[in-house]
């Protein structure tokens, strides 16, 4: 599949759907479009059969059992529920939440509403390269801590999570442990019982699936994870989430979750060779170009880059022909600089002259060709505007 003009590179916003995924869903729109609860005949049991494949495909990635999924509409239901439900359900046991400044909104909207209710969040600081400090975590932990969430791999930056560690921290102390796995799930290797995680929210449009399906996981064994659900209805997903649920939408995501599986190895080295050769066709063409968060550790697929002495907005109005952003879509109806940016330490005009490249499934070596000459012709033609270069 080619996605032709503009050169998409902003996958971390969204994928397209996997032409394979596609046609796996469309029986399910037509002569198999049975409610997935109609327990009386065929087409019910046909569809029921359908979400349990795919829940346990999506299982299979994250390490998980077919039982322990909730489907959702999303990532960002999957977090409310996780962070309200958990904060519902252990109340009468503590009233503090740790998280991490550079969460998504998601995540942060999330438990500012906590606060709101007299819930007490942490929000723990990170270093230049978007990693935050085991320690500062350790001495955060206190015996009214019933939550600690944090993100397994960061949407702008890339920056991935020692949620080993973290994991092992919090299970030893009791305390509950969800990830926003939106961008880890399905690029690297993401693995609930390995990693000791009892939530995990994840989506299917960032991993080449549909929009507006997605899971909560939940840990069901020693011990269970409770949950106080936030949709009520028909009991639905054990009810945790009631609603009719979405069955071509589910049959995606599970085919998408398993094209994930099975091709994440060869793929993310893939990416990394392209993302590298993008990094390096930029930073040898053009002066003062650094590059944010964390080079050694972050997702295949992920480049951020501060281009000094351009407006990244105007830069990106200027590349007519290349897909990008500046960071998370879900702030961009806002003109807020990007608070992750800020959060690494950035100053508030590099945090403004910074870009975020985003490769995936469908990228080809001769788009990021295109894209390293578009990006340095339209910085050097900005640049003879204004640009006094630093060294000059
Ligand atoms: C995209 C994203 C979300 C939100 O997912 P939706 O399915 O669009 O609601 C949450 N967290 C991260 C890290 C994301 O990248």
């Amino acid at each position: 599949m080619t996605l032709g003009m503009p050169i998409y590179l902003d996958y971390h916003a969204t994928t397209p759907a996997d032409p394979r995924v596609v046609d796996a869903m469309l029986p399910y729109f037509k002569e198999k479009f049975g409610n997935a609860a109609s327990r009386h005949h065929r087409f019910g049991w046909t569809a029921e059969a359908a979400v349990e494949k795919g829940r346990k495909q999506i299982a299979a990635l994250v390490g998980a059992h077919a039982d322990e999924i909730v489907f959702t509409s999303g990532a960002t239901e999957s977090i409310n529920l996780a962070i309200k439900g958990v904060a519902e359900a252990y109340r009468s046991r503590g009233d503090h939440i740790i998280t991490v400044a550079t969460e998504h909104k998601a995540v942060l909207d999330t438990c500012a509403k906590l606060e709101r209710h007299g819930f007490n969040v942490t929000y723990l600081s990170v270093d230049r390269s978007g990693r935050l400090s085991l320690d500062e975590l350790l001495s955060t932990l206190s015996p009214s801590t019933i939550l600690v969430s944090v993100m397994a791999a960061n949407n702008e930056i890339g920056t991935i999570a020692p949620l080993e560690e973290i994991g092992k921290l919090c299970r030893s102390r009791g305390i509950l442990f969800h990830t926003d796995a939106a961008q880890a799930a399905g690029k690297v290797p993401v693995n609930m019982e390995s990693m000791e995680i009892d939530l995990l929210s994840i989506t299917a449009h960032k991993m080449y699936g549909p929009k507006g399906v997605g899971a909560l996981v939940v840990k069901k064994r020693n011990p269970a994870t409770l949950l106080v659900p936030q949709i009520d209805g028909g009991g639905h997903e054990r009810g945790l989430r009631s609603g009719t649920l979405n069955v071509p939408g589910i049959v995606g995501f599970g085919v998408a979750a398993d094209l994930c599986a099975k091709e994440m190895a060869d793929e993310s080295e893939r990416l990394a060779s392209l993302r590298d050769r993008l990094v390096k066709g930029i930073m040898s063409q053009l002066d003062d170009v650094s590059q944010n968060g964390n080079t050694g550790n972050r997702l295949p697929n992920n480049a951020n880059m501060t281009i000094a002495g351009v407006k990244a907005d105007r830069l990106i109005m200027d590349m007519k022909d290349i897909a990008i952003s500046t960071g998370s879509a879900c702030s961009s109806a806002s003109p807020e600089p990007s608070h992750v940016l800020k959060a690494i330490g950035l100053r508030r005009e590099d945090v403004l002259s910074s870009l975020r490249f985003g490769l995936g499934r469908f990228t080809t070596s001769a788009e990021i060709d295109v894209a390293i000459q578009k990006v340095v012709e339209t910085v050097r033609l900005a640049r003879t505007e204004t640009y006094q270069p630093a060294h000059a």
